[in-house]
């Protein structure tokens, strides 16, 4: 056996914890490109309140919608003109991509797009990013400990990560009460992206004990939380665990990738406008189901069989649930969250050869238990319409 295991440097988490950022702010860096959503809710205005408190000079970069190739240039330059020498996102996971990928590129010359695999040069960091701070405040995405951060190109129409070792946070700060006021529509997608991000890593052919210990927690909180903070947005037990799970889907895919959920999801959120959750929850019934009937025809001994099965027993809390009690609770959840097919978002048959083709060579898709063959992967998306 042999694996490697990396993450964020130091990894805080717990109700309150976010108070404690001032504090460490300041052992990182005097002037903080500060990068929010451009609505704040209240929690996250208070927190921010204490920053110059505690001589922090801030400058602000707030974000609307999923990041962007121009985005992070727009950042970069306003970090370099007011000379941060740190970056602290407070945000969903656009915003900590967003904060992630400009600290990574503050002190590297030329454009975002010659760093990017897939679309771009591909050209490695030379220098090492600005100290950073991660503190989500939904729970879905696991970017505070994940060392790429996803960008959208509208030019290519697809969504890449850049990504490198250094881009691990320094800190990453969970605070699951600053998740509290996430409406039921997003904690609804987020909760789905958690789930995946939990259920993936765990099939994946580079899964290790580390990461499996991660997953099947997840599994576990996912399965008696993921509904009740749709029910219950107050409830802090339901929001702690859900805030947990995207922790630990970060942990594990920074370390044993996805599959081709997210293999198809960077593809497709580059060509509609649809949130990254709700994708992933429209696909996680038929990729499961494709994956399954593929492993049988092709590979009977394939360990990833008996992974689902296992996977289907922590998220019902059933030794004896089986793979497809685990679609049916997933199908039921994503119609209980009232989350539409992906036609909904624009989908169409016409593009189903392009997608295809992208989401064949992402690296999502290389995390995936078993190679699908062009009218699987066609299928699948036939599935989610
Ligand atoms: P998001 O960051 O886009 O936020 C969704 C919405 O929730 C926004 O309208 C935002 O303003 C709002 N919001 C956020 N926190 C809130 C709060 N506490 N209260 C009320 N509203 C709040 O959504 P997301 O799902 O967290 O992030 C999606 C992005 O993350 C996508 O671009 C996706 O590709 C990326 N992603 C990155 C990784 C990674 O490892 N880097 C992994 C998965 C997904």
């Amino acid at each position: 056996m042999q694996f490697e295991f990396a993450s964020a440097a130091r990894i805080i988490f717990g109700d309150g914890s976010a108070n404690q950022l001032p504090q460490l702010a300041q052992e990182k860096g005097r002037h903080a490109l500060l990068v929010t959503d451009s609505f704040q809710p209240e929690a996250v205005a208070r927190l921010i309140d204490t920053l110059p408190s505690a001589g922090l000079r801030l400058t602000r970069f707030p974000v609307s919608g999923e990041p962007t190739v121009e985005l992070i240039d727009e950042a970069k330059a306003a970090a370099i003109a007011a000379g941060c020498d740190l970056v602290i996102s407070i945000g969903g996971g656009s915003v900590i991509d967003t904060g992630k990928a400009s600290a990574a590129l503050i002190l590297n010359d030329g454009e975002t797009l010659d760093y990017l695999e897939v679309i771009g040069a591909g050209r490695k960091l030379a220098a090492a990013p600005l100290p950073f701070i991660a503190l989500p405040t939904t729970a879905g995405t696991g970017a505070e400990v994940t060392k790429n951060a996803v960008l959208g190109s509208k030019k290519h129409r697809v969504k890449v990560s850049l990504r490198d070792n250094r881009m691990l946070a320094d800190i990453a700060l969970v605070d699951p009460q600053l998740t509290h006021s996430v409406p039921p529509a997003v904690s609804a997608s987020t909760g789905m992206d958690a789930l995946t991000q939990v259920l993936e890593p765990f099939v994946s052919h580079l899964a290790n004990p580390l990461t499996d210990g991660m997953c099947t927690e997840g599994l576990r909180r996912a399965g008696r939380s993921l509904r009740r903070v749709y029910a219950e947005p107050d409830n802090a037990a339901a929001r702690s665990d859900m805030a947990l799970t995207s922790l630990l889907g970060g942990l594990a895919l920074a370390n044993a990738k996805l599959g081709a959920v997210h293999g198809f999801a960077g593809v497709l959120g580059g060509m509609y406008d649809a949130p990254h959750g709700a994708i992933c929850a429209a696909l996680l019934p038929p990729v499961i189901e494709a994956n399954i009937r593929a492993l049988k025809a092709r590979e009977p001994e394939n360990p990833a069989l008996k992974r689902y099965q296992y996977a289907a027993q922590f998220l019902l809390f059933d030794r004896s649930a089986t793979d497809r009690d685990a679609m049916d609770w997933i199908s039921e959840t994503g119609r209980i969250f009232d989350i539409p097919g992906l036609r909904a978002y624009g989908l169409r048959e016409d593009d189903f050869d392009e997608i295809v083709e992208k989401s064949s060579v992402s690296s999502s898709m290389k995390g995936n238990p078993i190679a699908l063959t062009t009218n699987e992967l066609k299928a699948i998306l036939e599935a989610a319409l």
